[in-house]
């Protein structure tokens, strides 16, 4: 309660997903007065809006729950390694019931514009609702995709089936209806072959009469290996839970999985074939970030993965035309983010599934009855974009954020993301930007990271409270320097060869115009590393008064 007289709440947070309900729940602990502002209907980020068939966990179930609540994880039993979309929005509902959050969260209300006051120390935000409310602190917890993008096609309008985008899946709570989707004796189509995509087209092609897979650029799959979990396991896993989180906190992205070579210099075409093998077989991203570490930064190393992942889906899919277009020719294996399957590339082996290549044969028109692609015309009764997000930025870009002296975030980020640590923006006092650009926890399992992310603030905040601080702001040099780490690092590796996927945004006008890393890449434990010294150097890099 410590600045409830001046202003409405001491700290406004943007977003009820994972990150925004575990950060409302550590400030209450401290005794802030808090406030979520949430755009959707319920908590749970994600989980509450992507119900599209087919969508699961490609983190270990047990890996993405919340750690601190150690009776929720005891009476919580999940039914299979990756658990499905319900599930995990059942977890995460009962998580809020126990935080008893939901009655401090506004829902189903954007803020539209945020505005930093520079002689009150304060932020105000405005809401779509009309109204507008001030806090000391703003954090914003709005998810690394949450913004959803539509592709754009001549006559996209007429087509007179349902349409539906991955994100807004109609379900009660969401407000685009309650309704299940059925696509028996439907001929459906769809649009992004991502994880998403991947999800979709796998299950919707099990019961669709006719599914058209319209693929701009294929990407490489591996299987998921989902099973169930059995009551004895899951007991094993109840009494092993503090072990498993120590385990993803060590490790280079969170998981359980983590490299077991440096590299595979050294090795013969029989050793390496047999450690892929293993890990094709294995559940989960060992496939990705459980063998060779020099796959992210030797062409070579990356090609052997490369070529093994490609002769898997030559194996897989009995037509070898359909197996080419599979087969991503523009980069290697892991740059893109891994879209985990459960018998995708078999969905093509189905007579009643085509897959439309749209560099070879683009989409001319829509029409009310189907898509007029160059060369052939496709009936359609439903159409699914699962067509991706504008990420990790997308969501503070949403929002008018005005700084010191009403400078925009637009304006600071014009050239790319500009922050220190991933957590704050110069000339944004007093804001913190939870899991979003440059920052540790964004490209990790997002649960373990972010979790962490949110002690490391809300210790911070002991300090501010134990001090009376009223502004924090991050240094500029230091944030030229993090910034310039961010990208130093990702140079270091082969993720600037591919810069088609959503870790990469354009930012820059006319011949600076340029691709940006929007994730940073050094790992969990190196993140985990710096911000600790950070921290023990009484939080060097953040301009407190
Ligand atoms: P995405 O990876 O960005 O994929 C978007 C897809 O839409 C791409 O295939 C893209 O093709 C295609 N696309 C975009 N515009 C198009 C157009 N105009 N015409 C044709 N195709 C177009 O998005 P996502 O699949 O939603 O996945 C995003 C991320 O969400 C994932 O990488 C993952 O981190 C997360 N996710 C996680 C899970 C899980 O944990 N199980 C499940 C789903 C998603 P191009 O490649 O040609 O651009």
């Amino acid at each position: 309660m410590a600045e409830a007289a001046k202003f409405d709440y001491d700290a406004i947070i943007i977003g009820a997903g994972l990150t925004g309900m575990y950060t409302m729940w550590k400030l209450r602990q401290l005794g802030l007065s808090v406030r979520i502002i949430e755009k959707n209907g319920d908590v749970g980020g994600t989980w509450n809006m992507n119900r599209y068939p087919g969508c699961k966990l490609d983190s270990e179930s047990y890996t993405y729950a919340y750690s601190f609540l150690p009776d929720l994880l005891q009476e919580w039993d999940w039914s299979n390694e990756f658990a499905s979309q319900p599930e995990v929005m059942e977890f995460f509902s009962r998580a809020a019931d126990k935080m008893d959050l939901r009655k401090d969260i506004t829902f189903n209300t954007r803020v539209t514009k945020a505005a930093f006051d520079n002689a009150a120390n304060s932020w105000t935000v405005e809401l779509d609702n009309a109204e507008a409310l001030s806090s000391r602190w703003l954090l914003t917890a709005v998810g690394a995709l949450s913004n959803p993008i539509m592709p754009s096609f001549p006559g996209m309008d007429l087509f007179r089936g349902e349409s539906y985008h991955s994100y807004y899946w109609p379900h009660a709570r969401s407000g685009f209806g309650g309704k299940e989707v059925d696509f028996t004796g439907k001929r459906v189509g769809v649009f992004g072959t991502g994880s998403t995509g991947v999800q979709i087209i796998t299950e919707v092609g099990k019961t669709a009469e006719h599914l058209t897979v319209f693929q701009r650029h294929p990407n490489w799959c591996a299987p998921l290996c989902n099973k169930p979990i059995e009551p004895e396991r899951m007991a094993e896993i109840k009494a092993r839970y503090n072990d498993i989180f120590a385990r993803c906190e060590s490790t280079t992205s969170g998981f359980q999985h983590d490299f077991r070579f440096a590299s595979s210099e050294g090795t013969t075409a029989e050793e390496r074939e047999a450690v892929f093998e293993e890990v094709y077989n294995q559940s989960g991203f060992e496939i990705w970030v459980g063998h060779y570490a020099d796959m992210f930064t030797s062409p070579v190393s990356n090609g052997y993965i490369t070529d093994f992942i490609a002769k898997k889906i030559r194996q897989r899919v009995k037509d070898p035309k359909i197996a080419e277009k599979l087969i991503p020719k523009d980069h290697g294996f892991g740059l893109k983010r891994v879209p985990m399957e459960s018998g995708y590339y078999e969905t093509y082996n189905r007579p009643s599934v085509t897959l439309v290549d749209l560099v070879e044969t683009p989409v001319e028109e829509f029409t009310p009855t189907g898509i007029r692609t160059s060369d052939a015309f496709h009936e359609l009764d439903i159409l699914i974009y699962a067509t991706g997000f504008d990420a990790i930025i997308g969501g503070l870009k949403q929002m008018d954020i005005h700084g010191i002296g009403g400078k925009t975030l637009k304006e600071s980020w014009a050239d790319g993301p500009f922050t220190y640590l991933g957590l704050q923006i110069p000339e944004f006092p007093n804001l913190f930007t939870l899991v979003g650009a440059h920052n540790g926890a964004t490209n990790c399992n997002i649960p373990r990271c972010a979790e962490a992310q949110v002690n490391w603030v809300t210790e911070m905040f002991t300090k501010i409270i134990e001090q009376g601080i009223e502004r924090v702001e991050a240094d500029e040099a230091k944030a030229e320097e993090w910034t310039q780490h961010v990208y130093d690092v990702a140079a270091q590796t082969l993720l600037p060869t591919v810069t088609n996927s959503w870790f990469w945004g354009e930012f820059g006008k006319g011949p600076k115009r340029g691709h940006k890393l929007l994730v940073y890449n050094g790992g969990n434990p190196a993140y985990r590393e710096r911000v600790s010294k950070v921290k023990a150097n009484d939080y060097e890099g953040f301009v407190m008064s």
